[in-house]
């Protein structure tokens, strides 16, 4: 059997969240669950009612053409793309086909260049339900409904060069374009809500020829893992055709998630068959350089610089800082914490401070404890009890030893709750760790009293049995002696 080549080409279509519709002012709200309430005679294309471009739309394309590193069209103009569809009522989408917002940009993901061929802003279709045929109140036979709540939603339709050769390139490309719009604030690009919508074109090719394989394009696709799994699928499928003197032919797939595996659709049609041509009731747009670099300059931190910034910056490892880049809000507070840290009436800041020491304990704290609470609340660090300054103060007394490492969990925990400030939950919970030898020598007396058999084996050579009497120690204290005192003790009586 030859070895395969695999060609991958990506086709991303992103609802922009703008306030309100491409063309006309109905609520972009593509979510309403009552349908057909988003509608007005323009996105339902009556008759004699005229289009009226949406700023923000623009700006927003824009924003994302620029992080991207496009080239900005300062002269485009709106087509119409004619087809009939009943989830299209004007007959045809307004589009653009010769000239689009953006060209030429591309997208670095683990050391490949993936090449941008052009980022275009159209309007979204509504959807057609097909219920099932019986189902209570409805007439007994097949028949469909339409919801137009999305039609006329602004939308951005992505499309890169043949540059991903396998299955972890799409994984990749998906995710990072997904966390670049959220930092955009351009979509949530949520592919379970239908936000982002990626579509997979695919050929495979023996090693040493020329020529592009029959091209395949998969659809309906609703998650990134499904869209790398489609890949997967159909790179086996169409080895496994030509393997066995078969023929692909160029069509549309879809994504079937319960049987993961793809399913012919239909035969593609050529754009020559939409008779595209420019919207007579649009004017064209111009843009100025100045408009164009003051998006630029509006534009925040991207993903990429703010991974290289929490590297040199905090000295932080890369698993760290990739769950602080990705899950951004984490992020701008383990900032904050830091910066309350860094502030001068705290106990631990000044010269002789340790910034990456201290920075790596609040990652750790964040990552470790705060994370799972706020995935489990679905709450964002902001929207929590905890500010900024009070998981500071807690960091300084974990670090000063004031507390122990599991009465700190606990501490956070009533923090959590309460929002009280840490000093008083460990005056009323009684958490502070007892490093003084008085209180500790009681603990180390008792824990030797009691274990007559540890200390024997500890006696006798064996040194983990140390570890089992801090245990004790730990035990008796319920938690708060220090251990590395209690251990420096255990050690001088027992010699
Ligand atoms: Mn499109």
């Amino acid at each position: 059997m030859p070895e395969y080549l695999t060609t991958i080409g990506l086709e991303i279509h992103v609802e922009l969240n703008t306030k309100t519709k491409m063309f006309c002012d109905s609520r972009n709200d593509a979510l309403e669950k009552t349908p057909n309430t988003n509608v007005c005679p323009i996105c339902m294309g009556h008759p004699g009612t005229l289009p009226v471009i949406n700023r923000a739309a623009i700006e927003k394309i824009i924003a994302v053409g620029l992080a991207l590193g496009c080239s900005i069209e300062k002269h485009s103009f709106f087509e119409r793309k004619n087809y009939f569809y009943p989830d299209l009522p004007k007959g045809y989408q307004i589009s653009q086909f010769q000239v689009p917002f953006c060209r030429e940009g591309k997208l670095h993901i683990h050391g490949k260049t993936i090449r941008i061929e052009r980022i275009h802003l159209e309007e979204d279709a509504g959807k057609l339900m097909h219920p099932p045929t019986g189902e209570a109140g409805m007439p007994g036979e097949d028949y469909s409904l339409v919801d137009y709540n999305r039609a006329g939603v602004p939308l951005m339709e992505l499309v890169t060069h043949p540059d991903l050769s396998e299955a972890e390139d799409v994984r990749r490309f998906a995710t990072e374009l997904q966390l670049i719009l959220r930092y955009l604030e351009a979509s949530d690009a949520d592919m379970e809500k239908g936000q982002m919508r990626v579509e997979v074109n695919l050929s495979v090719r023996p090693k040493g020829q020329k020529e592009y394989g029959t091209k395949v394009e998969v659809k309906n696709i609703n998650s990134i893992s499904a869209a790398a799994k489609s890949a997967d699928y159909e790179v086996k499928r169409q080895i496994e055709t030509i393997e066995s003197g078969g023929t692909l032919v160029q069509e549309t797939r879809g994504w079937d998630d319960v049987h993961q595996k793809t399913v012919s659709q239909r035969i593609k049609e050529g754009s020559a068959d939409y008779r595209y041509f420019p919207e007579p009731d649009l004017p064209p747009i111009v843009l100025t350089d100045e408009e164009i670099e003051a998006i630029r300059a509006s534009l925040p931190e991207l993903p990429a610089a703010r991974r290289v910034r929490f590297a040199e910056e905090y000295g932080l490892p890369q698993a760290d800082v990739e769950i602080l880049v990705v899950f951004k809000e984490l992020g701008d507070y383990f900032e904050e914490v830091v910066s309350e840290l860094k502030s001068e009436d705290n106990p631990l800041s000044g010269e002789a401070a340790d910034y990456g020491k201290l920075a790596k304990t609040v990652a750790n704290w964040l990552i470790t404890q705060l994370q799972p609470k706020l995935f489990a609340a679905s709450a964002l660090p902001h929207d929590t009890k905890i500010t900024p300054a009070a998981f500071a103060d807690f960091v300084v007394r974990v670090v000063s030893g004031q507390v122990g490492s599991s009465a700190a969990q606990t501490l956070l925990q009533a923090m959590w709750e309460t929002g009280e400030d840490p000093e008083d939950i460990i005056r009323e919970k009684d958490l502070a760790q007892v490093s003084d030898s008085v209180s500790l020598n009681l603990y180390v007396e008792d824990a030797i009293a009691q274990s007559a058999k540890i200390v024997a084996d500890f006696k006798a050579g064996k040194a983990p049995a140390l570890k089992a009497l801090v245990g004790k120690v730990m035990a008796l204290s319920k938690g708060k002696a220090n251990p590395q005192l209690a251990e420096e003790m255990l050690r001088e009586k027992l010699k």
